[in-house]
C-alpha cells in the first residue's frame, strides 16, 4: 500500500505534552480543510507516493524513538495511515498523530497519542469538529485550540465547558497564534483570570528558527 507524503524530516516536537523531544515527522499530503492560518499549504499539492516499507526505511535511518504523523490531514488516507501505524509500532516507535478534528478517530490504536485540533473561528473552519471524536478519546490524548483573538478564546472556553471535557481527562492546550502581536501575554492573562486549568502551549517551532533535517 502506498501513501502520498509531502515530507519526512527530523526536528523537535513543537507542541503537545511531547514538546521539545527530538522527533521524526511524517507529513501526509492533502487536506480536506482550508484554514486561513495554515502554514503547511505546500502539503496540499506537493508530494510523492511511497510504500509503507519505504517510509519505514527512511524513518529508521534516524536513531529516534518518537515519530509524529502529521499533515495536511493524515486521516484523508485512513487505510494507509492505519497500516503505517501498525508497522511503526512493530519497530518500537512512540507514535503521535496530529489531526484537524474533522474526521472520526475510531480504529486509531490507543497506543497512539492523538493530538486533535478544534478549529477556532479565526481559522474559518470552526464547526468542522467531528463530535464523535469525544467518545473515542483516551486520557493520553490532547485537544488543541489555536487562539488568535478574544472571540477564539471565548469559543474555546465554551467548547470545553459545554462538552464537559474535564470529565474525559485528556489534556487541553490553548496555543497563542504568535503571529498576532502580544497574543501570548493576552492569552495567558485570560486563562489565569478564568482559572480554566488548561495548558498554555506556545508552539516551540514558532519560537525558534527551526532547522529541520530533511529525510525526503
Ligand atoms: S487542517 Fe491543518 S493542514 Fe489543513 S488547512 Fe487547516 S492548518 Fe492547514
Amino acid at each position: 500500500m502506498n501513501i502520498k507524503l509531502s515530507e519526512i524530516f527530523y526536528s523537535f516536537q513543537g507542541e503537545s505534552s511531547l514538546v521539545g523531544n527530538p522527533t521524526v515527522f511524517i507529513r501526509f499530503s492533502t487536506c480536506n480543510l482550508r484554514c486561513r492560518i495554515c502554514d503547511t499549504k505546500y502539503s496540499f499539492k506537493t508530494g510523492e507516493e511511497l510504500s509503507i516499507e519505504a517510509i519505514c526505511k527512511i524513518v529508521l535511518r534516524v536513531d529516534c524513538n518518537y515519530v509524529c504523523i502529521t499533515g495536511g490531514e493524515p486521516l484523508v488516507q485512513r487505510a494507509g495511515l492505519l497500516s503505517l501505524i501498525r508497522r511503526l509500532k512493530k519497530s518500537g516507535k512512540i507514535i503521535s498523530l496530529e489531526t484537524n478534528g474533522s474526521f472520526c478517530v475510531t480504529g486509531i490504536p490507543v497506543y497512539v497519542k492523538k493530538i486533535i485540533d478544534v478549529k477556532t473561528p479565526s481559522t474559518g473552519c470552526a464547526g468542522s469538529f467531528c463530535k464523535g471524536i469525544l467518545k473515542n478519546m483516551s486520557a493520553g490524548d490532547e485537544l488543541k485550540f489555536v487562539i488568535s483573538n478574544k472571540a477564539d478564546y471565548n469559543f474555546s472556553k465554551n467548547f470545553i465547558i459545554k462538552n464537559r471535557i474535564s470529565g474525559i481527562g485528556c489534556k487541553v492546550i490553548f496555543s497563542p497564534n504568535l503571529k498576532i502581536k502580544k497574543m501570548g501575554n493576552r492569552l495567558s492573562d485570560w486563562i489565569l483570570a478564568d482559572q480554566l486549568g488548561v495548558v498554555f502551549g506556545p508552539q516551540l517551532h514558532k519560537l525558534i528558527k527551526e532547522r529541520p533535517v530533511r529525510l525526503i
